[in-house]
């Protein structure tokens, strides 16, 4: 499904709403409807339970967004937590500029992916599109202009040369998409951090930040953490929790938003032994994205060329949105360089004993780091989909159906009588709908025929239908339609439970 449909479904269908929408909304900012944040409490279940409840060695936190100010000094953040800021002078919109340079070369691009279609089209099944690309002047050509424009900007990036990034705007001839302009202001550093203040402190003493990582409220207790619960290193401490960035540009819905949620593990370790884990964590997390089903083609590892000042290996999972791969969850070696600066500005040690080499030190830390908000638009755009399928009379019709994995569907089972006028149905569908909702989040639907009543639950991704029929009221046996080969069969009303636990439970994917 496109991007613009899909958007357009997860509001129809309560999933996603632009915030504050009557007042023309809050741009980059979103609420969950009721399916929804149905749809983001199960995916934060089931990151919770596969880092915390299946790891003795991992426990769970849950800091304050708040925190005091000189945090974000040692942590870096004040000082360098930054993008590059544009702004044109007709239009007055701002752009980030190595996104603006970013999309220069895409559009070289672009007239490639075009050549390859038409191309494609003149030579049929015998096209094949690596030797195209491989020996076409052009194409080779237009490759290596992008390569050249790309490391001059990771290079651009890498040193903070913001004049240099101006240079490339000026001589790629780079437009204002709005105004098609090019009168730009100088390229400067934008800090990404929201700031409020304190009621009881005036002036820049009372500055407080929104926090726009989780990790560092897990850094600042690390010793809390360990010494209340005895760990031993390598442990990890997981907490979820919001996060806030000023981005300059929030395009694409929920994947890049000012306020969004963050899962987030550190996990303590040795220092030396850090690679060994980095490794392990990256294969982990991987494996953790496979479990729910997702294609392994839409997944990739992509290793950071310019690493962040804190870490010493960095690689992210990415996912193929509808508009291309992009991070989805990032797995960093961050060294000690958290929680020595920490010991450094607050004066307090945060060092480990560790009993076993009888000795002192900073651990060094390896973390996972995921958008909660981002996994929900992967799961959506990987389940969402229009299929042709049977109609009642065997016509071909079109449902709009999400495969969601059972374990993450917002509703686990429906419930509807066949008909909504025939009071013995209902109420046997009604008694039915008291006792499963004790085991599952469940929806008693008697509204409309019943064909467009399967057709609500295909859209929501609700693996599992009950119909209570007239030989319900027989032999106590009803139908289970399954959401995503629509058959049906009769169990006993006794047996619904069983079933439905079966496929939904979040075992299956731990
Ligand atoms: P990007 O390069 O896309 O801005 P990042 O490298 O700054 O992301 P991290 O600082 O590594 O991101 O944050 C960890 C995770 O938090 C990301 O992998 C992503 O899933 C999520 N995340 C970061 N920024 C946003 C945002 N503005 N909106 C939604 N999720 C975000």
């Amino acid at each position: 499904m496109d991007f613009k449909n899909l958007i357009a479904h997860c509001k129809e269908y309560g999933f996603v709403f632009q915030s504050s929408e009557i007042y023309d909304g809050l741009s980059a900012v979103y609420d969950y409807g009721p399916y929804g944040v149905e749809l983001k409490n199960n995916i934060k279940s089931y990151w919770w339970k596969s880092m915390v409840q299946m790891h003795e060695n991992i426990v769970g936190l849950d800091s304050a967004i708040f925190m005091h100010p000189k945090t974000w000094k040692a942590s870096g953040h004040v000082d360098a937590f930054n993008d590059p800021l544009v702004d044109n002078k007709d239009s007055k919109k701002r752009y980030r500029a190595d996104q603006l340079i970013e999309g220069y070369a895409e559009k070289i691009e672009a007239k490639t992916v075009k050549d390859v279609e038409k191309a494609k089209t003149r030579f049929g099944d015998a096209f094949d599109e690596k030797q195209f690309r491989e020996t076409n002047d052009r194409i080779i050509e237009r490759q290596k202009q992008i390569e050249a424009v790309l490391l001059r900007l990771s290079t651009a990036m890498g040193a903070g040369d913001m004049d240099e990034l101006k240079n490339m705007i000026e001589d790629y001839e780079i437009v204002c998409p709005e105004s098609g302009s090019r009168n730009w202001t100088e390229v400067r550093q934008f800090n990404l951090m929201f700031n409020t203040q304190l009621g009881n402190i005036a002036g820049e003493e009372g500055k407080l930040y929104l926090r726009p990582e989780t990790a560092q409220g897990i850094f600042v207790n690390f010793l809390n953490v360990q010494k209340s619960t005895r760990q031993k290193i390598p442990f990890g401490i997981a907490q979820i929790g919001k996060a806030f960035r000023n981005e300059i540009v929030a395009r694409q819905f929920i994947f890049r938003m000012r306020e969004f949620e963050q899962m987030e593990m550190q996990f303590f370790v040795r220092p030396g032994s850090e690679m060994e884990w980095y490794d392990y964590w990256k294969q982990s997390r991987l494996n953790w994205h496979k479990a729910l089903g997702t294609d392994a083609s839409k997944l990739r590892f992509h290793d950071h060329a310019n690493l962040a000042h804190y870490a010493n290996a960095a690689v992210d999972i990415e996912y193929d949105f509808p508009f291309g791969f992009r991070e989805l969850e990032g797995i960093h070696s961050r060294t000690d360089f958290d929680l020595s600066q920490h010991q450094a500005l607050s004066g307090k040690k945060l060092q480990y004993f560790d009993p076993e080499m009888n000795e002192n030190y900073v651990p060094y830390v390896v973390e996972t780091s995921i958008g909660c908000d981002r996994m929900f638009l992967a799961m959506i755009a990987n389940s969402l989909q229009e299929e042709n399928v049977p109609d009642a009379e065997g016509a071909d019709s079109l449902r709009t159906v999400m495969k969601l994995h059972p374990a993450l569907a917002p509703v686990k089972v429906a419930i509807l009588p066949l008909l909504k006028n025939k009071e013995e149905l209902t109420k046997a569908a009604s008694e039915i709908y008291d006792k499963l909702k004790l085991s599952f989040n469940c929806q008693y639907d008697e509204k409309d025929a019943i064909g467009r009543r399967y057709r609500r639950q295909d859209a929501i991704g609700t693996p599992y239908c009950v119909t209570v029929d007239f030989e319900t009221l027989e032999n106590d046996t009803v139908t289970i339609r399954d959401r995503d080969t629509m058959e049906q069969h009769r169990v006993k009303i006794s047996e619904i439970n069983n079933e439905v636990e079966d496929k939904v439970k979040m075992e299956n994917l731990l």
